[in-house]
C-alpha cells in the first residue's frame, strides 16, 4: 500500500524487486492525478463564479486530462504485465 500522504512511489514492488520503468510510469500516474484534482477545483471555481465561458474550457481540460490519466494507468499496467514487477 502506499500511504495517502506521500508523493513517493513504493521502491519494492510486490514481487520484492525495483524496476525504475515502474517507478516513472507510477510517477506519471501520480502526475495525472494531481492534475485531475487540480483542473477539477478550477472547474468548481468557474462553476461558482458563474463563468460559463472558463468552465467549457477547463471542463475541456478535464476530459483531456481523465484521458491522459487513462493512458498512464494503461501503460503503468501493461508493463508490470509484460515486465512482471
Ligand atoms: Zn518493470
Amino acid at each position: 500500500m502506499i500511504p495517502a500522504d506521500s508523493g513517493e512511489p513504493p521502491l519494492i514492488g510486490s514481487r520484492g524487486t525495483r524496476c525504475l520503468r515502474r517507478e516513472q510510469l507510477q510517477n506519471e500516474c501520480a502526475d495525472s492525478l494531481k492534475k485531475i484534482s487540480d483542473v477539477t477545483a478550477r472547474c468548481l471555481a468557474a462553476l461558482q463564479s458563474g463563468d460559463r465561458l472558463k468552465f467549457d474550457a477547463l471542463d475541456r481540460e478535464l476530459e483531456h486530462s481523465v484521458g491522459a490519466k487513462e493512458r498512464a494507468f494503461g501503460a503503468l499496467w501493461a508493463h508490470c504485465g509484460e515486465h512482471g514487477c
